[in-house]
Parts: C-alpha cells; structure tokens; sequence
C-alpha cells in the first residue's frame, strides 16, 4: 500500500525455534490485517520460502487464534539447504512475486537474518532472472522493484546484538532455573555434587543468569574464562570451604562454549572430572539440552514478542527501497529499530573476540548489567566473605519489609546480607516489619543464615503492613538509636514505602533519624513510583498467565465465557499484561472504572463473537476494575450470562493468593540480586554524609536509577495506591488490537 507497491507482508520463522515466535506471528498477522495489508504464513522458513505451493498461506484473524501459549513455532521452522544456493534464492523470489508478497517479517537468528539480507540484495537480479526465462511476467520487476525485509531476533541463547533481549530467552530461563532448583533439591539431600550444561555456544547469557537466579557454587562462561590456569584447584578450594561452612550441594554451571584462558575448551565432563579429583567424591554431569528451547512461552516472552511483531509490520510497511533493513528489538525497555546487518555482524564478531582472547573487551560488549551480574555472582557464590579492608567503618545496616508479601524478597535479602557482610559491616536482619523493629526483634544475620534463599518464595524476616503513626516514630527512633542502627533498607511494597517514607520525614525534627534509608520494590502490584517493574510482578504474573492457560484449556468443549479477577490493588498491570499474554478480549482496569455503558459494549461483542463461531471468551479484570465495588465479578459475570442466553454460559475465576505465592521467576531473581547490590552500596556511600539521603531505587528504561524518598507522595496519584505514571498504560492500544474478538473491518 506504501510506496506505489502492493505490498502483500509474508512472515517466517526460521533457524533454532524459540518460544514467543508464535506470539510475534499473531501480532505481525494482526496488526497487518488492522492495517488493510494481507498476510501470508511462510510456513518451513525460508526452505519453505524456496518450495512455495502450500508453504505459502493466506492467514485470517482467526487462524492465529489459540497459539500465544504453544512453544516452538506452529508454522515450522527449517534449516534450508536450497536457500544458501542462488537457484534456491530465484525459486524463492518467483514464489513471492507469484504471491504478490514483497514485505517481509524474518523472525530467526544471525543465519536467517543474513540470508534474508543477501536475498533483498539479490532481489532486482533475481527478478530480472526470472523475467528472463519467462517465468514471470514482465511487469513483476516494475510493481515490486524492491523487497522490504525486518528482522525479529528469535533465539533461546540471548547472544544478539540491536536488542537486549531475544525472543525465547526468558523462557530459557524459566526451563534451567526450573532444572536447576530440581536438581538442588535432590543435590542437597544427598550432599551431592552437579555439573550442569546449558547452551550458549559464544554467550554465556544462560549460564550467568541460571547460576545468579539458582544459587550455584561456581560457573564457566565463554566471555570471561578463569583467570588462572589450575582453575580446577581454585574451583575444588571453594567448594570445600563451602562444605566446610555447612553447604550441603554444589552445583556447578557450564555454558556449551565455555573455555579457559588459551581458547581450549571447558567441557562439562573436564569439569567433572575435575570435580572428582579435587573433592575425592563422585559428580554427576546433567546436560540439560532441548528442553531448555521448548515447552510454553513465559509471560515476558509472549509480551515482547507480541509488542515487537506489532512493530516489526509498520517498519516493514513505513520502509522505503533504498532503506537499510531494520531489526526490532527492545533496549532498556523500548521498543527500538537499528540497522539489521550492523547487528548481526557485531554478533558474529563476539566469537572472533573471545577467540582474540580478547575478554575484557567481550565483557564489555555484553554491557554493564552483564559484568555486574558477573561480579555480583563472583562474591555471592563464596563460601565466606572476603577480608575486610584496611580503615573502614563497619556499619550496622537494618534490613525488613513492608507490605504484603511478594516472590523475590529473600533474593533481595540474601544479597543484601551478603554483599554487606563481604564490604565488611553488620546486617541486621528485622523481624516482621515495623513491628518488630519497635519491638527490637532484629536479628544479626551470617553469611550461610541466607543460604538457599536466593530461590525461596515468601518472606523468610516477615513482612506486615503496618505503618507508623506519629506515636510509634519516637519509639522507632529510640530503637535506631539504641541499636546503633546506621542504615536502613525497606523491602517491599506500598506499606513498606509509606513507613520508610514517615521515618525519613522525622529526620528533620530528630537526630537521630538522620540515617540513609532506600526502598527496594517488592509487590507483586507493580504499583510503585520510581520503578518500571517491582520484584515480585513477573512471578505473579507468570502464575496468573499459567493458571488461565488452564483455565482456557478446560473450556475447549463449550461455548464459554471466563472472567478471571486478578490482584493488583489499584493497579492495573497485572490485568492488562494477564491479558496480552493470554489473549483476553477484554481487559479491565482500575485506572479506567468499569461503566455500564462498556459492558454493553462488551456484551454485544460477545454474542457477535459466539454467533461467528467462537467458543471460548476470556476476560480480565483487576480487583478493583470498579473501585466502589459494586460492579465486582459476579456482577459482570450475572449480566454476561442474561445476556448470552443460550449461546454461550459464563464461569468466573478469582485466582486470589496463589497470585503471591511460589518461587520467583528468574527475571524477579536477577532484578532483586541487582537492586539489592545497589542499595547496599548506596547505604554504604550515604552513611557517611551529615545529612544523608533517602531513596527509592528502581529500574527505569534498564537502567537502575534512585527517586528522593521525600517525593513518595508527589508521585502518587491522589487517593490511590498508584503512582501518577504508569509507563505500561501505552501498551493498551496494541493490547486492544491484538486480542480484540473479530477482525477490524476492511477499508472499503
Ligand atoms: P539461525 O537463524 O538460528 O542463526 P542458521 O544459522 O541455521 O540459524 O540459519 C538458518 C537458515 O538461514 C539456514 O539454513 C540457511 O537457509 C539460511 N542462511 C544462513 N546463512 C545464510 C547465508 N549466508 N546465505 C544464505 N542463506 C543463509
């Protein structure tokens, strides 16, 4: 439709398959269709691109319906022989003009982008060719004088560069973070020692993340090999000190590619065997292999995939003939395009560095937040922490909760005591929330009191919602001061801010206040200022996300409405990410109040969608989708079922507090050990200062920034448990485009 060309957009998945690449074919076949183009399915990847026939289809709204939950890619992916070929190219080429297709989406690794990039190049030859030998018509070269291609990156392994994270990634995690605290458990029955592989041939993305988020003793990555060449001896030295300590499992993490310092490879049995030798006791090897590609898309997946097909379509359709192709990929959290083959050859120059034994430049390649998970992992998988400096002031640093309690809190504990303990100062570890700080129930915490926590859901200290009144705040102080108390962290939620917030603002009329004070996020709620995302949000929302999997599983035989209610407070994230990820028609949220005038809306479309044929419908709403309460989810559910008749019936599904409970997802893992290394070292920089600072410390745009505590109540909205800004509410445009019931009508 864009430049004078037809324009017909085919999509592919090629190469390694990666879960999410279905989530992004949906969001290219969608958003095409909302924008009058068609859309054919290249099933088989390029091979299939190559055989044309039936590998080429025409996709309707419905025919990527049912999909956002399946792993792998339901249009199949292949490694094609032909495509490397030039005949195999002008096969290709003659499939898509006889198709009219000249856009396309490509969602593979570096080998498909790079063929497909050497196919757009080919393209005018090629069509010329075709001409040639009469294969086409004359026109074709003339209505299609140019192949508009983006690229998507999908690929389990997180190795590429234009975007920070790759399709299938997160998944990968969430399937060896699953093996390895499996493997734990049996590990530490039986004192055991494990060798794990993971994937990773140049990129120890995998391997790093898996050992932060689980734990693990030791690592090997192919981007920073062991320093010294008797690593065995080295690894064998802390593993017994571990023991020695009262470890009672080590687990060891192998990326594929690892190698020591000359460029000879680590394997998983060298480590073994090395294992072996230096404990004198038996380890066991587990290669975890394809089950870390396969099985269903984890939340984070299904929406990246889902925002980046959506935008992979209007940088397709947006390009003009002589424009450098693009890729899409998210960095610190936006949506970005950047030029697609300077970031596959960045990609394929990591191999080269690390072969140049070049390792400091390949860390730095892989960014800040790679060398500081390295870091981090390196002093917290120690058996004990490293001898204090010279001159320094020991500190006593309290740590406790507030709110109610959310997945990842003893992640962030545990690297708290940790890497406080190692800078050399006391942690003290506060019983129950403010409570039990006013009642002094503080515990000094050791460096193994957080052993296992890392993975542990709840909150081991206790957490409790209370917040202090004007009365308890002469009492807290006195607690502080009789405590020696020289910092102090709050992790948690809403609860949790407003008391650290209350204890902060004293400061001015009591000395003894002065502390520096840092909230760390930790809800489940995602409903606080001066974060994009809080510790606890993805676990909650991946349990949401797989519990209406089933929900809509169980419904295939009916023709059946759910309304499925989720937590959230006055926050709608959750809802709304539940929905993208399920593929709910209709989202409700807090921030916009349920009217009567939208459930008719909603009812109409209902019953056009059941009279079209559909038998399942899922609706989410958050819990205070109406904040009077009044029309709460039997009510919504009591009006769809008058109003379905006989055409379809209408269950609901409150989840309730499994949404808080469970192990925390890799991703809460990964963020509560790096805010929690932050806040150390900002209590640490501040307790010095006369009148040192208080902060709430988030993420923003991928990046960990501090928000002044005294603004809490500046950035909140009025009346609410929500901040003024809520980045995610532009997501709700392409949320409604996606999974709304029907498609949009054609442009006449
Ligand atoms: P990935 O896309 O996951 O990196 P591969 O490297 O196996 O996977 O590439 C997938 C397919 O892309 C190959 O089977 C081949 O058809 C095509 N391809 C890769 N590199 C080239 C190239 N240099 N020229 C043409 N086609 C290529």
């Amino acid at each position: 439709m864009t430049n004078g060309q037809s324009r017909n957009l085919g999509v592919l998945t090629s190469g390694g398959d990666a879960p999410g690449m279905n989530a992004a074919v949906r969001a290219v076949v969608r958003t095409a269709l909302d924008r009058g183009v068609d859309v054919f399915a290249i099933h088989e990847g390029l091979q299939g691109l190559v055989e044309g026939g039936n590998k080429i289809r025409r996709m309707d709204w419905d025919s990527v319906g049912g999909i956002l939950h399946q792993g792998g890619t339901v249009i199949g992916s292949a490694r094609s022989k032909a495509f490397r070929t030039r005949e195999g190219r002008r096969a290709a080429a003659r499939n898509l003009v006889e198709n009219d297709i000249d856009s396309l989406v490509v969602i593979g690794g570096d080998g498909s982008l790079t063929g497909a990039n050497l196919f757009r190049t080919e393209w005018p030859d090629l069509l010329s060719e075709l001409v040639g030998e009469g294969a086409i018509g004359e026109d074709a070269p003339r209505n299609h004088p140019s192949l508009a291609i983006v690229g998507l990156v999908g690929s389990i392994d997180n190795d590429m560069f234009g975007t920070d994270m790759t399709i299938g990634a997160d998944t990968a995690l969430h399937r060896i973070t699953e093996a390895i605290d499996a493997i734990s458990s049996t590990a530490s029955s039986h004192q055991r020692t494990f060798v794990i592989e993971v994937m990773g041939r140049h990129c120890g993305y995998l391997a790093l993340m898996s050992a932060l988020a689980t734990g693990a003793h030791w690592v090997f990555i192919p981007e920073s090999p062991p320093a010294v060449d008797d690593w065995a001896a080295r690894m064998a030295e802390s593993l017994k000190a571990g023991r020695a300590m009262g470890r009672r499992s080590n687990i060891v993490v192998v990326a594929e590619g690892a190698q020591d310092r000359h460029g000879n490879p680590i394997t998983s049995t060298d480590v073994q065997q090395a294992l072996e030798e230096g404990l004198g006791d038996e380890a066991r090897v587990t290669i975890l292999g394809h089950v870390q590609r396969g099985g269903t898309p984890s939340a984070f997946d299904r929406y990246l995939s889902s925002v980046l097909g959506h935008a992979a379509v209007d940088a397709v359709l947006s390009s003009t003939p002589d424009a450098e192709p693009q890729l899409i990929g998210i960095r610190q959290s936006a949506i970005v395009r950047s030029p697609l083959m300077e970031s596959v050859e960045k990609t394929r120059q990591m191999p080269e560095v690390i072969k140049a034994g070049e390792y400091e430049k390949a860390m730095e390649m892989r960014g800040g937040s790679f060398s500081e998970a390295f870091r981090h992992l390196r002093t917290l998988l120690r058996a004990a922490p490293h001898a204090t400096p010279e001159g320094h002031r020991p500190l006593r640093l309290a740590i406790m909760h507030g709110g109610g309690p959310s997945p990842g809190m003893n992640t962030a504990v545990r690297t708290a005591v940790r890497l406080g303990i190692d800078h050399g100062h006391t942690i003290l570890g506060v019983r129950n929330g403010i409570q039990g700080l006013l009642a002094g129930h503080l515990i000094e915490m050791d460096w193994m009191s957080v052993d296992g926590w890392v993975a542990r859901g709840g909150a081991e200290l206790g957490t409790s919602r209370f917040v202090p009144a004007e009365r308890d705040l002469a009492r807290l102080s006195e607690r502080i001061r009789e405590l020696k108390i020289d910092g102090l962290m709050m992790i948690g939620g809403a609860a949790g801010y407003e008391a650290a917030y209350r204890i902060f603002r004293e400061r001015v009329e009591d000395k003894s206040l002065r502390i520096p004070i840092v909230c760390l996020p930790a809800t489940i709620n995602n409903d606080l200022p001066g974060t994009q995302m809080s510790v606890g949000a993805d676990t909650a929302l991946n349990s949401i996300v797989g519990n209406v999997d089933k929900i809509k599983e169980s419904a295939v035989a009916c023709q059946r409405c759910y309304v499925v209610e989720v937590m959230g407070h006055d926050c709608g994230y959750l809802a709304l990410f539940a929905g993208m990820a399920t593929g709910a028609e209709r989202v409700y949220l807090p921030e916009e109040p349920i009217t009567i005038a939208d459930l008719q809306i909603d009812v109409a479309k209902l019953v056009r969608g059941f009279e079209r044929g559909k038998r399942l419908a899922l609706i989410v709403r958050s819990e205070r989708a109406d904040p009077e309460m009044l029309y709460d989810t039997g009510f919504m559910v009591r009006i769809f079922e008058k109003e379905g008749g006989d055409l379809f019936d209408v269950r609901q599904a409150i989840l309730g507090h499994v949404q808080q409970g469970g192990r925390p997802s890799p991703y809460d893992r990964i963020q509560a050990t790096r805010l929690a290394g932050h806040c150390i070292e900002f209590l640490v920089e501040q307790a010095d200062r006369p009148s040192p600072a208080g902060s709430m410390i988030g993420l923003q745009n991928g990046q960990v920034i501090h928000t002044p505590l005294d603004d809490l109540p500046l950035l909140m909205e009025d009346g609410t448990q929500r901040p003024k800004q809520e980045w995610w509410m532009a997501l709700r445009p392409i949320a409604a485009l996606l999974s709304q019931p029907e498609p949009p009508a054609r442009p006449s």
